[in-house]
């Protein structure tokens, strides 16, 4: 038995060993004999330091390609990789570290004294790594268990063995640690190289965190799987992501990256001649920044859907129509149905339901949840994956909104995504979130946090008036919040339970 995932990744190819993997902001670059020979260290070093086939490898360090390496050398090694949002603070990794019980824990060299506690209750050797740079710094521990050759037999391991967990960013409830298996991760990069056409001839602008499964399985296993090779950044800046256009063919990005660039007067056709593909996901794209980038561009943005359970599950099409406002059709090998949320009966087109998701790509359960796992994953293989949405006449797929941002509001349901729709395309207004708060009459009352052009005047009936017409009167705000900001996290993701704990009193009686 040979190493699933380290197969498909072309781990061992020596016929493209010459060509270039990455090119990195801080001047150096990486063969793909380099990401080998790297890799394979890494591998050795994990191995020497205890880690045994099926042991976590929890990750919490500022992006670099080393970290990259690790991640493959964790691969390799038949370790299970495990990143963690470099958001987290101590506090929550103690729960990640209990959870995972780690044979390693590997972290940035200033969280080492504040982990420490953590991983010796937890059983697990702690090494730590930092960001390379030219004259020095502290690099970190674990370059010292490198060795100097780059020989490693990788550890074999099947296409049902754990390659990676990833815990659910936990934007409510308890976060879930989602098991993924070497023929999730493979089949899902070799199907979305071949839809999206990646080739030897491609690079990639690479400016998104790699402990999400965007950055780390989306971008850079995608790129690995074709050969393709990487312009490697520290993060996303819009000024550095237009220069790299220059020398680019494909961008991957949360929305975020599309409305920031759309605000750059350097983003013209000719900037972007050189590019092929622009690629959208993680957080639903407005259909205006859709349409925009469109206008300024004369590229359609390919909106894609996926979540880090499923990896990736739909696409718009790479020659048909990009639709804005969809997500395309499933996956080739992936199926996908939406349901009645109670009874789970299919639901006929153009009707919203749950979105169930089936195929290579479903995670394995949440890591020690027996329970969690076997209420959104059954035992025939459909996961529910919490999303609202439809299918359209043309069989795109809609997302309306996750199904716990649904509003109840006297008795009738009321989908946020839609009321947004409708105040976004008013004039002056940026973008909205709808929440539903307690309320003393309805249950749950209907509040808009809109954002407003800087010029626009910030009277709540200006909204609301337009609305009337245009919504049935128990989805129609009964309150318009404006503020200049929406909050979201990392991945772009509006963080609604924010907004829901900021508003909670909003009508409640004052005492
Ligand atoms: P995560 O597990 O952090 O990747 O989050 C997955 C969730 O992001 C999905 O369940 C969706 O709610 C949302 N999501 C991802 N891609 C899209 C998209 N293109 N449009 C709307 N929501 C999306």
């Amino acid at each position: 038995m040979t190493n699933h995932l380290a197969g498909i990744l072309g781990i061992g190819d020596t016929a493209r060993h010459a060509r270039p993997f990455a090119r990195i902001e801080d001047g150096r670059s990486l063969s793909y004999g380099d990401v080998e020979a790297q890799s394979a260290r890494f591998a050795a070093a994990l191995v020497g330091l205890g880690v045994r086939p099926g042991d976590r490898v929890a990750v919490q360090v500022e992006k670099s390609i080393e970290a990259l390496m690790l991640y493959l050398g964790c691969i390799r090694a038949g370790g299970v990789f495990l990143p963690l949002n470099t958001a987290y603070t101590p506090a929550e990794l103690g729960y990640f570290i209990g959870d995972a019980e780690p044979a390693l824990v590997v972290c940035d060299p200033a969280r080492a004294a504040a982990l420490r506690p953590h991983a010796q209750t937890a059983g697990s050797r702690l090494e730590t790594m930092g960001v390379w740079a030219a004259g020095g710094g502290d690099h970190g521990s674990i370059f010292a268990h490198l060795p100097e050759g780059a020989a490693f037999s990788d550890v074999a391991r099947g296409p049902e063995d754990l390659a990676a967990i990833l815990y659910t960013s936990g934007t409510t409830g308890q976060s879930k640690g989602a098991m993924l298996s070497h023929e999730n991760l493979g089949s899902n990069a070799a199907v979305l190289a071949e839809h999206w056409r990646f080739t030897t001839e491609d690079v990639l602008i690479h400016a998104l965190p790699i402990y999400h499964t965007h950055g780390l399985f989306v971008a850079t296993n995608t790129t690995l799987v074709a050969g393709s090779s990487l312009l490697f950044m520290q993060k996303f800046d819009t000024g550095a992501v237009l220069t790299a256009m220059g020398e680019a063919t494909a961008l991957m990005g949360v929305p975020t990256f599309y409305t920031r660039l759309l605000g750059e007067a350097g983003l013209t056709p000719e900037r972007c001649r050189g590019m092929r593909l622009f690629v959208a996901g993680s957080a639903p794209l407005l259909a205006e920044t859709h349409r925009q980038w469109e206008t300024r561009t004369g590229h359609a943005i390919l909106e894609r859907y996926g979540m880090t359970e499923c990896s990736m599950i739909t696409s718009n099409p790479y020659d048909g129509a990009r639709r804005a406002g969809t997500v395309g059709h499933p996956l080739p090998g992936v199926s996908l149905k939406v349901t009645h949320e109670e009874t789970g009966a299919d639901m006929a087109r153009g009707e919203i339901g749950m979105i169930r998701v089936k195929g290579p790509n479903v995670f394995r359960g949440y890591w020690r949840m027996p329970e969690k796992t076997a209420e959104e994953l059954s035992s025939d293989g459909w996961f529910i994956t919490g999303d609202l949405g439809m299918i359209d006449d043309e069989g795109y797929v809609v997302i309306v909104g996750r199904g716990k941002d649904l509003i109840i509001s006297g008795g009738f349901n009321v989908y946020p995504k839609e009321v947004e729709g409708e105040i976004d395309r008013l004039p002056g207004i940026v973008e909205s979130a709808v929440i539903g708060v307690p309320h003393p009459d309805f249950g749950e009352g209907v509040v808009a946090v809109v954002v407003p052009e800087a010029e626009a005047r910030r009277e709540q009936n200006r909204v609301l008036e337009p609305l009337c017409e245009r919504l049935a009167k128990f989805k129609q705000p009964k309150r318009v919040v404006f503020v200049d900001a929406l909050p979201r996290n990392a991945m772009g993701k509006v963080q609604k339970k924010d907004l829901r704990e900021a508003y909670a009193d909003l009508f409640q009686p004052a005492l």
